[in-house]
């Protein structure tokens, strides 16, 4: 989607935003077209340093200097939307649509932004402290800043709230994954949702009727099992670090890591936590997270780089095939995000040598370069292998004017 040729009305368009510990992303788009009328980041939050740059019309303007907050974030980029002609507390704007990464057992559909849901999200806080907290405070800036503006909140772990019992939960004891509320949640949702239902739409197929494999890789990387547009199962756990390896978190490993490392280094649990989450994945194993830098040490010779490219194709091509007996027919595999959508090395490596399972990516389709949904499997390859972009901005989007529609 773009925003080229198009006329940057914001009148029925929703503020989608994405807030981080120190970054705040947003986006102005229209639900029902996908026209983009405005984005931006703000990065930094919190030093001397920061930076905002937002994109409107063409034109990009910037901001760099001290940003104290997220409430000192977003008046900087309702500032920076009056500088390129959008009033947006006047502009018609039908709704706020916040990214709010874990809704616990508690939400399993969007929600209106209420006192209650603010406090329910804060008291989720324990399940995701690098996220919910952060959330939350995008959520009451805007509130203060756009008070005639509804909230939405689309939570991360929505989609896969009624994952079979047997895939959510862990083998563990029951009493104190119940007085914990420990299960696998699942993350991506959104993003898992959209793409499963785009692949379906490109295929002209009826979502009721597919069993499909879903394959988020980005910075944060997760697999999906879909059977009639729901999932059955998801790498991700009761934090987005199960699963995949991933820039910079580990994906699986055996449990007792944590305590031997706890017993035997100096590390404490905030150590050995900032290692799995921040430390640990293609960053750990190479010194590098960006895909692209990889490859190109990959090309080098990089040994490092290459042995952290191989883990991460072994994990991936464990969860397709675990998935594929999941599923027992699969009628398409689909590569989004990041790494998903623009490295073909990696959808050749994960699923090379399985024609027998009726799964053959054609090689030539595969490299070519696309922003659209398009398939790389051969013609007489069962399944089908397609690449199709995630937009998460536009499915949180479509979710928060559907709530607010129904309001
Ligand atoms: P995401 O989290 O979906 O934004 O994905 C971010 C990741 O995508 C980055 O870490 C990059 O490693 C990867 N990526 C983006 N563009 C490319 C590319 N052209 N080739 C390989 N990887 C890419």
């Amino acid at each position: 989607m773009t925003d080229a040729g198009l006329t940057g009305d914001a009148t029925g368009a929703v503020l989608v935003l994405n807030s981080g510990s120190s970054s705040l992303k947003y986006q102005l788009v229209h639900p029902d077209s996908g026209e983009v009328v405005a984005s931006g980041l703000v990065e930094r939050i919190g030093s001397e340093t920061a930076a905002a740059e937002h994109e409107q019309n063409g034109d990009t303007r910037r901001f760099d200097g001290p940003i104290a907050d997220h409430h000192e974030a977003l008046a900087k980029a309702l500032d920076l939307f009056a500088e390129a002609g959008t009033d947006l507390a006047s502009s018609g704007l039908q709704a706020v649509g916040h990214r709010v990464v874990h809704g616990g057992q508690e939400f399993s559909e969007p929600v209106l932004v209420s006192d209650e849901v603010i406090e329910t999200i804060d008291a989720l806080s324990g399940l995701a402290p690098l996220h919910n907290p952060v959330n939350l405070m995008g959520i009451t800036a805007i509130r203060a800043l756009l008070p005639d503006v509804p909230g939405v909140c689309v939570f991360d772990t929505a989609f896969f709230h009624h994952l079979p019992a047997a895939a959510a939960t862990y083998a563990i004891d029951r009493d104190v994954a119940a007085e914990h509320h420990i299960r696998r949640y699942g993350f991506h949702g959104t993003s898992h949702e959209y793409v499963s239902g785009a692949a379906a739409e490109f295929l002209g197929a009826d979502p009721t009727d597919l069993q499909q494999i879903i394959l988020h890789l980005g910075n944060g990387a997760s697999a999906s099992a879909v059977r009639g547009g729901r999932p059955i199962d998801t790498s991700m756990g009761l934090t987005p670090l199960e699963g995949l390896v991933m820039g910079t978190r580990s994906g699986d490993i055996d449990p007792a890591i944590v305590m031997y490392l706890r017993r035997v280094s100096d590390m404490d649990i905030d150590d050995i936590d900032h290692m799995l989450n921040s430390g640990s994945g293609l960053k750990g194993l190479c010194g590098e997270n960006d895909f692209r830098t990889i490859t190109s040490m990959v090309a080098d010779g990089d040994e490092a780089a290459q042995l952290a490219y191989d883990v991460y194709i072994h994990r991936l091509r464990r969860y397709i095939g675990a998935y594929m007996v999941d599923l027992g027919r699969v009628d398409a595999i689909v590569f989004t995000a990041g790494v998903g959508e623009n490295a073909p090395t990696v959808r050749r490596d994960a699923l090379a040598g399985l024609e027998r399972y009726g799964i053959a990516v054609d090689d030539e389709a595969n490299v070519v370069r696309s922003r659209a949904a398009r398939r790389i499997s051969t013609a007489d390859s069962e399944v089908a292998v397609l690449v199709v972009p995630t937009n998460e901005e536009l499915a949180i989007a479509r979710k928060a004017a559907a709530v607010v529609a129904g309001a």
